[in-house]
């Protein structure tokens, strides 16, 4: 039975096998902590993070903590994970752009809530991992490609939905450029990891109005000109 099914007492819907008790201490946590959107939930339960961490780091693939992925990358705890997803509000039939694939985790997450999710990476090896991922999980609806994440998908656009998982100094023109009227950009903002904020876009008619969700650490979107790595 699906956990979330378990949570709200409704009739095993037997599509499969029930989570595992890793699984299941880690979704109670992040719904004490505040990630109360049960399509949020559920998307998190049916993808199992221990696929996208580092081998040596698997133990730890289901407590609530950010994990490295390389030199600059990392993977986001789940709470942040399950915060960004319920503040960006995805229905089924969206379209979704994420910037920085990472692992390929949050995009997974992403995938199971909307109609297509295309995702930018400027880390070719990173790219490549993350797609052996996606084609392991049969997740047929993810589009991923290198590239510099501020230029966002200009042949794509405009988009639903943006999941901006680096940090800006402020919310990138381009991106919300390629924000559909009525769309919605989620994007960390201050390079410095100690003023960071989560900011909530919403394109309306006449502009853009913009919610403070708090204090998060996210590594910095890099501008392509200055990247070495
Ligand atoms: N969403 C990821 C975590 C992202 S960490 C996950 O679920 O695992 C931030 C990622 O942004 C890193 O992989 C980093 O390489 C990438 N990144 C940084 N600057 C970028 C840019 N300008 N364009 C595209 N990706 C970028």
């Amino acid at each position: 039975m699906a956990l979330v099914d378990t949570l709200l007492g409704l009739p095993d819907g037997g599509e499969h096998a029930g989570p595992d008790s890793r699984t299941i201490r880690l979704l109670l946590e992040l719904r004490s902590g505040g990630v109360t959107d049960t399509r949020v939930l559920a998307a998190m339960e049916r993808t199992p993070r221990d696929l996208f961490v580092p081998e040596p780091f698997r133990d730890q693939a289901y407590t609530d903590v950010a994990l490295p992925l390389g030199t600059h990358q990392s993977v986001s705890a789940p709470s942040v994970v399950g915060r960004m997803t319920e503040a960006l509000d995805v229905g089924e039939r969206m379209k979704v752009l994420e910037i920085g694939t990472g692992s390929g985790y949050h995009a997974a997450v992403l995938s199971r809530l909307c109609r297509r999710l295309y995702t930018v990476e400027r880390r070719r090896d990173l790219v490549a991992e993350a797609e052996r991922r996606f084609a392991r999980l049969g997740l047929p609806n993810i589009t991923s490609r290198v590239g510099d994440g501020l230029a966002g998908w200009p042949e794509q656009a405009p988009f639903d939905r943006i999941m901006v998982t680096a940090a800006a100094s402020r919310p990138p023109e381009t991106l919300l450029a390629q924000l559909k009227e009525g769309g919605t950009m989620v994007v960390p903002v201050g390079i410095d990891g100690r003023d960071q904020r989560l900011l909530r876009l919403h394109r309306g008619p006449d502009g853009f109005d913009v919610d403070d969700l708090g204090p998060v650490v996210f590594v910095p979107l890099v501008p392509e000109a200055s990247a070495r790595d």
